[in-house]
């Protein structure tokens, strides 16, 4: 089951000429403006594309199943990492986050990844890339972003939770390792009825976060002594972590 030819239709209309008031600090207002089918290497899916009316820019959700009034519906949030989502950057994990999101909701009946263009924790790929300069001249992830401006985050999920009010998903299981994130979207009026651990296996790429230690803000220092940027809201679970090292990722 995906969302109907006849929905589709209905969706876009209805989005067409939508303004609302705007959900956050930032009164952000998001409509659909494009959904088609998405095979990928990760599952059959759909893909939503929402334009925002305020500050033009463009957001995905990948679907898999027929979501549209649904409840329980399993969610990921992921924020784009252009070096890593699309370059294979070590500075991040970012790419094996978001396919192993996508792999684990590829093979459900239904559920979503968001996908939230806010670069660099929302200070843009500009600024990320100066702040990745920084980190080579021996400042840390959050000096470098201070150093910058930049408040340690600056991210905010209003933007997610109109995309869900626009997909008519009723309720989500979110998919995080962070029980906070469930506060984040439901102070935006989600209906969050559970919390799915994101687990996945350790890979040649990803298994130094079983060798160190979780250090300032759970950023973690890698065996070529650079320093990982936690660029997504929450970090995948490694099978094998210690329970310090899960109370870490739990944490920030
Ligand atoms: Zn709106
Ligand atoms: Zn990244």
């Amino acid at each position: 089951m995906t969302i109907s030819k006849m929905k589709i239709q209905e969706l876009l209309m209805d989005n067409s000429d939508h303004e609302c008031e705007g959900i956050g600090p930032d009164k952000v207002c998001v409509h659909i403006a494009g959904i088609a089918d998405l095979p990928s290497q990760f599952g059959d899916f759909q893909i939503v594309a929402f334009y925002n009316n305020r500050d033009d820019k463009e957001h995905a959700a990948i679907i898999k199943g027929d979501i549209c009034g649904a409840e329980d519906v399993p969610v990921r949030v992921h924020s784009e990492c252009l070096t890593g989502d699309a370059l294979g950057s070590l500075r991040c994990d970012c790419r094996n986050q978001l396919e192993e999101a996508l792999k684990a909701i590829g093979k459900m009946e239904k559920g979503i990844v968001l996908y939230l263009r806010q670069e660099g924790r929302g200070i843009g790929l500009t600024n990320k890339i100066r702040a990745y300069g920084l980190q080579d001249y021996g400042f840390d992830t959050v000096d470098a972003n201070l150093a910058l401006g930049f408040r340690d985050d600056e991210r905010d999920y209003s933007v997610a939770a109109h995309m869900l009010f626009s997909l008519e998903v009723k309720s989500i299981q979110l998919m995080t390792n962070n029980p906070k994130k469930i506060n984040d979207l439901t102070k935006y009026g989600v209906k969050v009825t559970r919390r799915i651990p994101h687990i996945i296996p350790p890979n040649e790429h990803n298994k130094f976060y079983l060798e160190t230690k979780a250090s300032k803000s759970g950023h973690m220092i890698d065996f070529h002594g650079k320093q990982h940027l936690k660029e997504q809201d929450d970090r995948p679970i490694l099978e094998g972590m210690t329970e310090t090292q899960i109370a870490a990722i739990q944490e920030n």
